[in-house]
């Protein structure tokens, strides 16, 4: 049989693979992905966890960085689906006073829930940056390449993102509530908070609320990815759901094949074809911390003492940056603090698509050492109840996710690390594993790779333009 077009494969339907897929047949390429699960969309599925009528999101909410991708946002997802719910509020962090600081899409609005001696401060670090986001987002998702085409604003943000997150908002901010806000937004990096480079990621995520506030797909996470497959059929994708890739072996002929896994499990479906010395880097590739993970419905919204926190989906539960920073920094520590940070999202609030009647959808998590086997419910509704006492009265249904709960139900997350691997100063500059492997035409895709985890689906549209340069089909 005469093949008339090259055959591409890609293994995992998360964002990246999504991004790959779709990467490869505009290139002209025939593709078909292969997806372990029933269903489609790795970190961006969304299920009736509890009960029928009341849809969650599995692992991701905010979908900013599908927004503002330098690939994804180009591609015509309205047509297949998608809508942005955007909240007043892209974060709120409530303390213990019974107030609470907000990130805005307003500067004013924010400054003026911060202490008066920082607002200068604040709007000086930000708005610069928040002006040229868009230019921010196109050159970072490039790393580690850096252009020298915005040298002023690349320095600007540069000397920010490399630094400690503790030292940066104590040496900058004289007030509380700043400093909880940059903490807060340094945690999402799993590492401690006194680590450098524990503030690159949450400074580009505070640039862009305030630029784009924190939107999401109507409906649920896997809106975006039911819209980018929708997308790939009309190219001429195929999607094969319900089937498990365990060995490169098993795989029908093809010219090019790309991999939405990480480094380990690259290593076993290889078998023995790598290298040793390529083995070696894989087996000593390092996973970053676990999530536990709960979901409630609930009765009626989360009972927030501080008014601000019902106009935000994303709530930052920890208090100051002394507790957060203990918190992370026990976590890296291979331990469970008593009082862990608290990242919690309440689509429901905006979004009613997604319940049924008056209940409401809320999920949280918390950072624990990865592989832990321990039950953080109560620990993370102490937390919340801190803040919105009669939180527990409102529970009509739970679910909670260990690490291995998440692993088993997304084998890329590793011991409950859905980072794709530990986050390092090191690992910004120089990223341990690249798109291209020693097996020929053979490529990793997922978030393991550069630039960085998130649905912004890069690592897969960079993974894919390597791929087509290999087997030049683009120069
Ligand atoms: C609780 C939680 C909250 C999060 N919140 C956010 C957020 O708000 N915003 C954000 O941007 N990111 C968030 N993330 C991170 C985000 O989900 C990931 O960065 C993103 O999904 C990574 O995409 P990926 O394509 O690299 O891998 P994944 O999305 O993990 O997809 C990998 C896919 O490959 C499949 N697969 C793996 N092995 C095989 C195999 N052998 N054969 C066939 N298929 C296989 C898996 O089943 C999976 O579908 C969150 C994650 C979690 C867990």
């Amino acid at each position: 049989m005469v093949r008339d077009k090259k055959e591409a494969i890609v293994v995992g339907s998360g964002p990246n693979g999504l991004a790959a897929a779709i990467a490869l047949a505009q290139a002209g390429l025939q593709v078909t992905v292969y997806e372990k699960h029933e269903i489609i969309g790795g970190g961006c599925r969304s299920l009736e966890l509890i009960q029928k009528g009341y849809i969650h999101d599995v692992c991701s909410t905010v979908h900013l960085q599908v927004k503002l991708s330098p690939f994804f946002r180009k591609l015509p997802l309205g047509e297949f689906g998608l809508k942005w719910v955007t909240p007043p509020f892209a974060l709120a962090n409530p303390f213990d006073d019974g107030t609470a600081a907000v990130v805005s899409q307003s500067m004013p609005e924010t400054l003026a829930t911060l202490d008066g001696v920082d607002e200068d401060v604040y709007e000086k670090l930000m708005s610069p940056l928040v002006a040229q986001s868009q230019v921010l987002m196109n050159e970072i998702m490039q790393f580690p390449r850096i252009s020298l085409r915005h040298p002023l604003m690349m320095s600007n943000f540069g000397r920010r993102a490399l630094s400690c997150t503790t030292e940066l908002a104590r040496s900058l901010f004289k007030g509380k509530r700043a400093r909880a806000l940059i903490a807060g937004m340094g945690a999402h990096s799993g590492m401690a908070l006194e680590q450098r480079g524990s503030f690159a990621s949450g400074f580009l995520m505070s640039i862009t609320a305030h630029a784009d506030g924190w939107p999401f797909p109507e409906g649920g996470s896997q809106k975006t990815v039911n819209a980018l497959a929708g997308y790939l059929t009309k190219l001429g994708g195929r999607i094969i759901t319900g089937y498990e890739v365990k060995s490169l072996e098993q795989l029908p002929p093809h010219d090019v094949v790309l991999l939405d896994v990480t480094p380990h499990q690259f290593l076993k479906m290889a078998k023995n074809r790598l290298p040793s010395s390529y083995a070696n880097k894989l087996r000593q590739y390092k996973y970053g911390c676990g999530a536990f993970k709960c979901d409630w419905i609930l009765s009626g919204p989360v009972p927030w003492t501080a008014k601000e926190c019902y106009q935000a989906n994303t709530v930052h539960i920890g208090g100051y940056l002394e507790e957060i920073a203990a918190a992370e920094r026990e976590v890296n520590q291979q331990k469970h603090p008593e009082k862990p940070f608290v990242i919690l999202t309440q689509p429901s609030l905006f979004d009613h698509t997604r319940v049924s009647g008056d209940g409401h959808i809320v999920y949280a998590y918390c950072h624990v050492p990865n592989g832990s086997n321990l039950d953080m419910t109560e620990r993370i509704e102490a937390q919340i109840e801190r803040f919105a006492p009669g939180f527990r009265d409102r529970i009509i249904g739970r679910h909670t996710m260990s690490t291995a709960d998440l692993e088993c139900y997304n084998p890329n997350c590793v011991g409950g690390d859905f980072l794709g691997g530990a986050q390092s100063l090191k690992k910004l500059i120089l990223p341990s594993v690249s798109y291209e492997t020693p097996i020929k035409n053979t490529f990793l895709c997922s978030s393991s790779t550069p630039p960085s985890p998130g649905v912004h689906g890069m690592c897969g549209k960079r993974a894919a333009t390597m791929a087509l340069k290999k087997i030049k089909v683009i120069e």
